[in-house]
């Protein structure tokens, strides 16, 4: 944490060195000094103090300066750190100066000079306003701030992005937090600026694309190889699992990710059924552990950056990345999961953002505090949601279409659910319309099976009804089931195009897709389990398949 700082302002050069020396000796602990004689450049220098997030405690001012009296530089200081307390360096002539400084700039003190021997003229004094200036301050959050509207989908996007990310931050809404007006006075904010980010070293972005944020932060975006052994497409617990294991075996690895390194599983509050974590573990902390792992291994990670094509040269292949950049690999694993499916219901695009959610309920979580939610879905990701959300709404609803949760949720989630009071179920029931005001969601219109519909109120609306592959953007002639999931294996033969294809005199192995050396883990595979621990598991095995294909060209 940072120490509050004690400024002193003296143009006299053997006062300000004694004044330093004395509080040095007294405060340099617990604060930090900082000692000028130019009263002007210290005013400016304040408010990048103040952008950096440093805290003044007090100010211990020469009242006689050529340049700018004391009681002035106090009356503009003050503007800048009004909390801080205020002492004037005095000489007997200056007290009728002082004495009116006490009213005209809340003057905590003024101590005539010389201030001999400090333990009884300096420090008592100084102490006791330090003491009292401790009481009221509460150490400010020194990282990443965000300052924007609540229900902008923009602003939803940057703080999915950060927290998805693991980077801390503080979240200010510019329309009903305190803290609001400060950041826009320091940085000179107008409404077109939103979402802001605001940097600990005093620099802010203004409405950054993600794209802009994500080098400031000094994500890695751009290649740094020219071929590839393995390339893994998609950072999920399957993409992650290839990732540790195709460094610890000594492969050229990349790993690219288009949002944050967890994938669904990052989303999840608290993953219960993971081998080897017998209170469970948060999405956020086994994504943080996974991605350090594979790092410390020498894989290269790229992120946020989105595959859109793959094409075979030979034995390469060569996939392209949103801005046209291209990755020549040996071998490439398509872990790109699943993407949930979107509610067809009349106005669900307009509010999506601004109270409606697709999965990922963490970020918005403060948000619901004392609202009403709704959540929409059955299976065990829902069930997580409701129960995470329940410590902070007023109300929590599960909508569902079937009129029990028995076949879709798992009994230990079923069971928590019922155990809370703030959590109903609301079955045989759809949401056909939502509707809002003034860009944001207040309410729902639902419809039962039997007993008609009714609209009720809500503030969110959190979305879990099914997944699709994330495999729209192959152009490749990959087989895919109906569904759109990627074949593997065996299961490829029967296809009747499969024979057409596949030209090798060897059968594909396990994971492998019909094209030779690309494989495919996790969700995206037709016959996924959907688990954190079966996209591990592939993610490995992966790596052997490709070590084996390796070996082949
Ligand atoms: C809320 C929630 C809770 C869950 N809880 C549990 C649980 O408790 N226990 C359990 O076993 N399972 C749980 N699951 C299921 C589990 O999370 C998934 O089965 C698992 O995450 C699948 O991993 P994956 O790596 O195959 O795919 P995903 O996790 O879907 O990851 C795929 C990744 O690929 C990226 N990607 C997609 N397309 C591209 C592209 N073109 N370029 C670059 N990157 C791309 C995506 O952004 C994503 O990060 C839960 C799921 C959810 C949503």
């Amino acid at each position: 944490m940072k120490r509050p700082i004690i400024f002193t302002v003296d143009d006299d050069p053997q006062v300000l060195a004694a004044i330093s020396r004395d509080l040095r000796s007294e405060y340099k602990k617990l604060y930090k000094i900082i000692r000028t004689d130019a009263p002007a450049e210290a005013l400016e220098a304040l408010t990048d103090l103040k952008r950096k997030g440093e805290v003044v405690a007090l100010f211990l001012v020469d009242q006689r300066m050529p340049q700018m009296l004391g009681v002035e530089f106090l009356e503009k200081a003050k503007v800048v750190y009004p909390e801080a307390k205020s002492v004037l360096l005095t000489a007997y002539s200056d007290t009728d100066a002082a004495i009116k400084a006490i009213n005209d700039v809340q003057l905590d003190y003024y101590l005539s000079k010389p201030w001999n021997p400090p333990e009884e003229k300096l420090y008592p004094v100084l102490n006791d306003l330090l003491d009292a200036w401790q009481m009221n301050y509460t150490p400010e959050f020194d990282g990443l701030k965000v300052l924007g509207y609540q229900y902008n989908p923009h602003t939803h996007d940057i703080k999915d992005f950060l927290s998805s990310n693991i980077f801390p931050f503080q979240w200010i809404d510019v329309e009903t937090d305190p803290k609001a007006a400060e950041l826009v006075e320091l940085y000179d904010l107008e409404p077109k600026d939103m979402p802001v980010v605001s940097f600990p070293e005093g620099t802010c972005l203004k409405n950054p694309d993600i794209a802009e944020l994500a080098k400031k932060l000094g994500l890695n975006v751009e290649a740094r190889e020219s071929l590839y052994d393995v390339t893994i497409i998609g950072a999920g617990p399957s993409g992650l699992a290839a990732a540790v294991y195709g460094g610890s075996e000594g492969l050229k690895t990349l790993l690219i990710e288009k949002k944050a390194p967890g994938g669904q599983a990052g989303t999840s509050s608290r993953i219960e059924n993971y081998l080897g974590f017998p209170k469970g573990l948060s999405g956020q902390e086994l994504t943080h552990r996974a991605i350090t792992q594979a790092k410390r291994f020498g894989i290269e990670f790229l992120s946020p950056r989105e595959v859109v094509s793959m094409n075979t040269q030979d034995n390469y292949k060569i996939l392209t990345l949103d801005d046209g950049e291209k990755i020549q690999t040996k071998s490439v694993i398509v872990s790109t999961g699943v993407n949930y499916r979107k509610l067809p219901a009349e106005g669900v695009e307009e509010y999506t953002g601004a109270g409606i959610y697709y999965g990922s309920s963490m970020t918005e979580a403060q948000a619901c505090r004392d609202r009403e939610v709704y959540i929409v879905g059955g299976g065990n990701s829902a069930g997580q949601s409701a129960v995470y959300l329940s410590n902070f709404a007023r109300n929590v609803y599960v909508v569902i279409r079937r009129d029990s949760l028995s076949s879709s949720m798992s009994q230990y989630l079923i069971d928590q659910i019922k155990a809370i009071d703030n959590i109903a179920l609301v079955p045989k029931t759809n949401i056909t319309r939502v509707y809002g005001d003034n860009g944001r969601l207040t309410g729902l219109e639902l419809a039962h099976e039997e007993d008609g519909s009714w609209e009720v109120e809500a503030q969110a609306l959190f979305i879990f009804i099914g997944s699709r592959p994330y495999t729209d953007w192959i152009n490749l002639e990959l087989i895919k089931n109906e569904k759109g999931f990627l074949e593997t294996g065996r299961e490829l033969t029967r296809y009747k195009d499969f024979r057409k294809i596949w030209k090798r005199e060897r059968e594909p192995y396990l994971l492998e897709t019909c094209s030779p050396g690309i494989f495919a883990s996790g969700d995206v595979r037709a016959g996924a389990m959907n688990r954190v621990a079966s996209a591990v598991g592939e993610g490995s095995m992966a790596i052997k398949f490709v070590h084996q294909y390796l070996a082949e060209i």
